[in-house]
């Protein structure tokens, strides 16, 4: 199936989250997540585009799935040109409100983000009449618990956010939390693939990579994947550290050794990565465990190192 003509979807790198205006309405346009904050130059000129060709002033909303700092960064600067309001799921609502970073994802994972203002919550179960669609919001937990999807059931199109990707769904975020891990997350992610499945999309654009119409093939590797985390925890929080130095490294481009071991050092949620999956190896000190995250990097060709600087591999 093909994408409506009114529905642009924007494939972006892995920085940002992939954006998808949804046009058709006379109000304006959508605008589902917004990128990462040093992005945000792309992601205003994304929406210029858009409004240019559809004749309009301004987005109607700002949407985001959730509020990690890839799918909201653009929100700011969004909102400071054209007064766009948020809406935003319910469960970070209040402390983007405040701007409370306590709670907020940024400082924990060693990430940043604009300050913006949300004005209405996006609440599992409502639906939101735009242009000759009408999109169903539906809780997404898992990768991030106050998540949600949206799906336009006449049409079959699912925006599924960081809970199914092609080729399998993002970082799950909750069994990284402070405390003890539980899995608890890993079954709220599978039941948001149950979800996705019940739904039948024909169509599904997700939070990063391609578009895709092959929604079974998806469910199988995504529920394989999270077969293999659930087996051995410690498989997943490898993982997210290797994802999270990747996504370092993404917004950097080169580091050298000691600013990549201080940001490791600095950052909470590595902090509890190296103590889940460092030990019991006692002698994995903050360095060790830089070296041991970079050396696996290099081996998956995504990272080179030289003596002073990491950074990432030249594709050819
Ligand atoms: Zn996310």
């Amino acid at each position: 199936m093909k994408l409506p003509a009114s529905i642009d979807f924007v494939e972006r790198g892995w920085l940002s989250a992939n954006m998808v205006l949804l046009g058709g309405d006379l109000r304006g346009p959508l605008v589902v997540d917004t990128g990462y904050v040093t992005h945000a130059p792309q992601s205003l000129a994304l929406v210029a585009q858009h409004l240019a060709r559809a004749g309009h002033e301004a987005p109607r909303a700002l949407l985001n799935t959730h509020l990690h700092s890839d799918h909201c960064g653009g929100n700011g600067a969004l909102q400071a040109r054209h007064g766009s309001p948020v809406w935003m799921p319910p469960g970070e609502f209040e402390a983007a409100k405040a701007w409370d970073e306590s709670r907020l994802s940024f400082d924990d994972t060693g990430q940043q983000c604009a300050r913006f203002v949300p004005h209405e919550q996006l609440l599992p179960g409502q639906q939101i009449e735009h242009g000759p669609c009408r999109w169903d919001v539906h809780a997404a937990p898992g990768h991030d618990p106050a998540s949600v999807i949206l799906f336009e059931p006449r049409q079959g199109i699912l925006i599924s956010a960081d809970a199914l990707w092609e080729k399998g769904f993002g970082i799950v975020f909750p069994e990284l939390a402070p405390g003890p891990a539980l899995g608890a997350a890993f079954t709220e992610v599978e039941r948001t693939l149950d979800l996705i499945q019940a739904l039948q999309p024909a169509l599904v654009l997700p939070g990063h990579g391609a578009q895709f119409t092959e929604t079974r093939t998806a469910l199988m590797e995504a529920r394989s994947r999270l077969a293999y985390f659930r087996a051995e925890p410690i498989r997943h929080a490898l993982h997210a550290a290797k994802a999270l130095v990747m996504y370092h490294l993404l917004e950097w481009r080169e580091r050298s050794w000691e600013a990549l071991g201080t940001w490791i050092e600095s950052t909470p949620v590595q902090q509890r990565l190296r103590a889940l999956a460092g030990a019991p190896d006692e002698s994995m000190d903050a360095q060790a465990w830089t070296r041991t995250l970079v050396e696996s990097l290099c081996k998956s060709g995504q990272l080179q190192v030289d003596a002073q600087t990491v950074r990432l591999k030249q594709q050819a």
